[in-house]
């Protein structure tokens, strides 16, 4: 059983897992040392854990003494190609990559809440599973895919998440049945001209001002042609075009995003940006190629389980501090991906620092308070225990 002296201990070990996590991230796809170290912790608590040969994730298992419901709690292992501008002792070790997106914390977190369970001695009844997963900045393509691809989901009553959100204060909680987190989708527009002498246009077709129309068409495709009750946003982040200042520009790339909080309006998307290229293009005589790559799709929360994380988020910080139903972001997350096969719940831990700037993720700058993480480990805890007794069907005992 998790006894509250050992409150202590957890903290100072919560604390030394972030930062040991902080100064020493991993990029997606190349979180070796990560997993290494996790295995390590997990091993030391004398808890099973199930490695796999195509990724670094990893799968703890706590068997409880008595059949029961499987809970699965995730967290994500890797960070980004940010330098880190806090001038901090945990500073990143490794230049130009950071934990930015506060996955040091999610991994700690986890780590904690195994240690909380392996004080139980297997004393309850079912079983937790703790997944690691790597590369969840990897978008389009993701690692919860690689995960649910090993099989480790198939016998998972429940899965919870959780992501650091320092758009709360430390200690406060946010969630929402239905859908929380966006479809991320990326397009590549690449659009074809034709290469004249600049102070001869009349000879080419010029790829920049077809450019500019697009950009400007998107926008009204955005305006017009989508139910104004949507929400659907659509960002051109990069364009790149053109040799040189006197010679009309054959080609120019656009490469943007698509964010969308419904499967059906996602899904016109391709075909309602086809038709304005096509138009758009035809009007100058140029042509253009469409690349429509769907990525996560929408986090999208189960009533069920999003209640239980709200009762069990009102037992560790109280009714005041659980925002249970707070307006979706189009930021997206690849726990969405577990929600279309098995129902859960995702929500956001409050971290930001009181009385202080605090600067939004994947920001150079971000940092957490570390109060948090006690905060996320006991929910996770108390989620559990109540996911264990709600999906207690008879029959399994
Ligand atoms: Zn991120
Ligand atoms: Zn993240």
């Amino acid at each position: 059983m998790w006894d509250e002296r050992n409150t202590a201990d957890l903290v100072t070990q919560l604390v030394s897992w972030r930062r040991m996590f902080h100064r020493n991230p991993e990029l997606s796809t190349k979180e070796r040392e990560t997993s290494i170290t996790i295995l390590d912790a997990l091993r030391k608590m004398e808890i099973e854990v199930v490695t796999f040969t195509n990724h670094f994730g990893l799968c703890g298992i706590i068997q409880g003494k008595y059949p029961g419901p499987v809970v699965a709690l995730r967290t994500d292992m890797d960070a980004l190609p940010i330098t880190e501008a806090n001038d901090v002792s945990y500073h990143s070790q490794t230049s130009g990559v950071m934990h930015a997106c506060g996955h040091d914390g999610h991994m700690a977190i986890m780590l904690g809440v195994a240690k909380m369970f392996s004080l139980y001695h297997g004393e309850f009844a079912g079983t937790i599973k703790l997944i690691f997963q790597p590369a969840e900045e990897a978008a389009p393509v993701g690692g919860a895919g690689l995960i649910i691809e090993e099989g480790i989901l198939e016998d998972v009553d429940v899965i919870f998440g959780l992501h650091l959100w320092p758009d709360l204060p430390c200690g406060h909680i946010g969630i929402r049945q239905g859908p929380l987190m966006a479809a991320s989708d990326r397009i590549t527009i690449k659009i074809l001209g034709q290469a004249a002498h600049a102070g001869q246009p009349q000879h080419g077709v010029d790829g920049i001002t077809i450019a500019a129309d697009v950009i400007q068409g998107l926008g009204q495709l955005m305006n017009r042609q989508i139910d104004p009750l949507e929400t659907a946003t659509l960002s051109i982040g990069n364009i790149q075009g053109g040799e040189r200042y006197n010679v009309i520009a054959s080609e120019v790339l656009l490469d943007g995003t698509v964010r969308t909080l419904g499967e059906i309006v996602r899904r016109q998307m391709p075909l309602k940006i086809e038709r304005a290229l096509a138009g758009i293009t035809a009007a100058q005589g140029g042509h253009y190629e469409l690349d429509y790559q769907f990525g996560y799709p929408v986090l999208n929360n189960w009533a069920e389980p999003t209640g239980l994380i709200i009762k069990a988020a009102r037992d560790v910080v109280g009714s005041e501090a659980v925002h249970g139903n707070v307006k979706p972001v189009l930021a997206a997350e690849d726990f969405g991906r577990y929600l279309e096969k098995i129902p859960g719940a995702f929500f956001w831990l409050g971290c930001a620092k009181e009385g202080q700037e605090n600067y939004h993720l994947h920001s150079s700058h971000f940092d957490i308070d570390e109060d948090a993480l006690l905060i996320g480990a006991k929910i996770m805890h108390q989620l559990v225990l109540k996911a264990l007794v709600h999906y207690d069907k008879e029959g399994k005992r």
